[in-house]
């Protein structure tokens, strides 16, 4: 399809930030359509070329620059993103600007070490005269379409690396907080990055799958599992690779001698934090049976403490659209319907729906085998830490987990038997904001790599460049068969892959023979 045949098949429209907290719609922007997102491709690729030469230090420059504005403005970016996105602001300064802040540091401090050229030696004897410098380099233009439900941390963690290492990049956020894309985009502007080379597309889906099919050289994408295997097929279409960071359906795995206060507080937050809405919050609890009632009963007694008053003390904000709410009550019904009982809600606003703890579900209930993108949280008994990590894994995601217990080398065996991208230890959710860690999942949760030094390298493109330092001297695996050559390149074999010494040094005459020849 032509790009200009694309364009009109898309309705242009607008997208709008809305306080899910009121409703009220304080602002609109304009959904860009595939011939302006095209356009903004092909601006980017120009200015992709000045970008990828600006030596290093002068990009870590204006990113580093990109951090200093970001701190100056933090009161301005939590309070919209709380705005826009529904969440307290205290979760807006802490999970997204200050971990924005930490990875603009991060990005800065590591990228001329992650990114410099290597020089090595070959291994293999035939090929001592060779030295390979490996380098990296950008891949050019890179699309990066993100959620909503963490909307400055998300894009901003892909979007810097990609700067540091040499990429242009347009971004495509949510269509639910533009304003917080918009700020981003805005101080990186201010920082010194030129337009061009960090353009915003605003708009939906289908502004998103036109950045897909546009002549962009990778795609980040994250989001859920329906669209990121659109996204996947697309970039199959036009064989460029894409890094998917999708939806997950975390365990936790409470064991006998976890430390319960701490266990209750880190779960009921890592669960009912950005009211539920968060892609690596424990989604399915799994506590051994000696602890099992206490746990749910301390839980239950901190779901029904938490605060939703629209105060400075809210802990549990809105979800941010009242049609997320369909699939709660669909998943909470389903599982009541096979058994399961709710042993606690908190006290909601409005109709707003209420965090909840549920026990005594069945594998089969959708709270189990969907992922639950709201306050809605199952306890599952299990006899011990064999059936707790078997019931984990039998899941069709693996984005994180986590343990909880108080034998730390305990707690490193039962992560190296989960199936996830991630484990934490006695802690919930905090993986995904920590700079230096590496962030994916396995299995349906997505491929590939955002943050840490592996963030980095998703950024470019190893190419290898190989020197022979006896640039004048024929191989000896050139033409010129015939003779004694193949003997000679037998002798050579045994020189290098002999079982034993003796037949080694019987290859050395030949091998010199083979050396002689010219
Ligand atoms: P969606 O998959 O609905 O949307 C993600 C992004 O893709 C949005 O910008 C969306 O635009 C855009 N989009 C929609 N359709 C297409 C398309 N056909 N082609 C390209 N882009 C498209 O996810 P949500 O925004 O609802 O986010 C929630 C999901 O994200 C959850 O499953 C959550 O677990 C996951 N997630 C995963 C994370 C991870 O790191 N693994 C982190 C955070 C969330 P628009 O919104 O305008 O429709």
């Amino acid at each position: 399809m032509t790009v200009a045949h694309e364009a009109e098949t898309i309705v242009a429209r607008a997208v709008e930030s809305r306080d899910p907290n009121t409703g009220e719609v304080w602002r609109r922007f304009a959904a860009a359509d595939a011939l302006a997102v095209h356009d903004a491709v092909r601006r980017a690729r120009t200015a992709s070329h000045t970008w990828r030469v600006l030596p290093l230090p002068g990009r870590l420059a204006i990113i580093d620059a990109f951090r200093a504005l970001l701190f100056e403005s933090r009161d301005e970016m939590a309070r919209t993103i709380a705005r826009e996105n529904g969440k307290p602001q205290v979760e807006a300064m802490a999970a997204e600007v200050l971990t924005t802040l930490d990875l603009a540091r991060f990005y800065v401090r590591t990228a001329p070490r992650v990114l410099r050229e290597r020089v090595r030696a070959a291994s293999a004897l035939a090929l001592l005269r060779k030295r390979i410098r490996l380098a990296h380099e950008p891949y050019g233009v890179v699309g990066v379409i993100s959620p909503w439900n963490y909307p400055l941390m998300l894009p901003a963690g892909i979007v810097l690396a990609a700067l540091a290492a040499g990429n242009a990049v347009v971004l495509k956020p949510s269509e639910l907080t533009p304003s917080t894309a918009e700020l981003l985009i805005a101080l990186l502007h201010r920082a010194g990055v030129p337009a061009d080379v960090c353009a915003l597309v605003q708009g939906d889906g289908a502004t998103g799958a036109a950045l897909t099919a546009a002549d962009v050289d990778k795609v980040f994408f994250t989001g859920s599992v329906a669209t990121g295997r659109r996204v996947a097929i697309a970039c199959a279409e036009r064989l460029v690779p894409c890094v998917l960071e999708l939806g997950g359906s975390d365990p936790a795995i409470v064991l006998e001698d976890a430390p319960i206060a701490h266990t209750v507080r880190g779960l009921v937050w890592g669960r009912y934090a950005n009211c539920g809405q968060t892609c690596v919050a424990p989604k399915r609890v799994f506590v051994v049976d000696r602890v099992h009632d206490e746990v749910v009963a301390r839980m239950s007694e901190a779901v029904r403490a938490l605060r939703m008053d629209a105060d400075d003390a809210r802990e549990v904000g809105a979800l941010i659209r009242p049609s997320q709410r369909a699939a709660l009550d669909r998943q909470l019904a389903d599982a009541v319907s096979r058994g399961a009982r709710v042993v606690a809600t908190a006290s909601a606003r409005d109709d707003a729906f209420a965090p909840t703890l549920l026990v005594d579900v069945p594998d089969e209930a959708l709270v189990l085998r969907e992922e639950t993108f709201g306050p809605l949280l199952p306890i599952i008994r299990v006899r011990d830490e064999d059936e707790a990590v078997a019931r984990a894994n039998a899941s069709e995601f693996g984005l994180s987990a986590s343990v909880w217990t108080r034998d730390a080398e305990r707690g490193r065996r039962v992560a190296a038997r989960l199936e996830a991208g991630t484990v934490v230890i006695n802690d919930a959710v905090v993986v995904a904001g920590m700079a230096d860690v590496p962030h994916g999942g396995v299995k349906a949760s997505g491929t590939g790599r955002s943050h840490g030094e592996e963030g980095l390298l998703e950024c470019v493109r190893t190419k290898a460049i190989v020197e022979d330092r006896l640039p004048t001297r024929t191989q000896p695996w050139w033409f010129g068969y015939g003779g004694a050559r193949a003997q000679n390149m037998d002798a050579f074999a045994r020189l290098a892959h002999g079982r034993s010494w003796g037949e080694r040094l019987g290859g050395l005459a030949g091998t010199l023979r083979l050396l002689r020849e010219r």
